[in-house]
């Protein structure tokens, strides 16, 4: 199964912290097939905070999506994620966005994750790597969904040092 994974963070040093994920991912979740650039975007919902750093990867994995969560959240746990404010702060913030063309609801997990379309700071990454992508539920390119997202927020390539 291919599984587009978005990450974030705004807290500590974001690309070290991003650089120190990636072999934990490729251990726990499968085998890192492409990674988008890195974006500085505005903190959306809470903005009295840091930039965030945001990225999408693509990563081919034999879990089921269940599993591919529990992963992540170990993942996210081992760099001290804790959830105090909603919206706030955070070390490293993984989540599901895309499983093949799967569409999932339980009460722990949607997938599509639900706020991709409002959301230029994984539509812009996702483009980068999969502008042609198709989401499943809305039956929508990523181009399109990016060209019609309603986000007005800042989202910047970071260029590679
Ligand atoms: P957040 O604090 O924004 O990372 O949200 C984490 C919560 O969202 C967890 O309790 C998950 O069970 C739930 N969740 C639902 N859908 C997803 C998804 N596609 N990817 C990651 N977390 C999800």
């Amino acid at each position: 199964m291919q599984v587009f994974l978005s990450l974030g963070g705004n807290l500590g040093n974001t690309q070290e912290i991003f650089k120190a994920c990636y072999p934990l991912i490729e251990n726990k979740v499968g085998a890192i097939l492409q990674q988008s650039s890195l974006y500085q975007t505005a903190a959306w919902g809470l903005q009295d905070q840091a930039d965030f750093i945001n990225q999408v990867i693509l990563v081919e994995t034999d879990l089921f999506p269940e599993a591919i969560l529990v992963a992540i959240q170990a993942i996210e746990k081992d760099f001290g994620r804790e959830r105090k404010v909603t919206w706030g702060p955070r070390t490293l913030d993984l989540d599901i966005l895309f499983v093949d063309q799967q569409n999932i609801q339980t009460a722990n997990l949607q997938v599509p994750h639900p706020h991709i379309q409002n959301r230029k700071f994984i539509l812009i990454p996702m483009h980068e790597i999969a502008a042609d992508y198709v989401h499943p539920g809305l039956k929508k390119t990523i181009a399109e969904l990016l060209r019609e997202s309603k986000d007005e927020s800042a989202v910047n390539i970071i260029p590679h040092l």
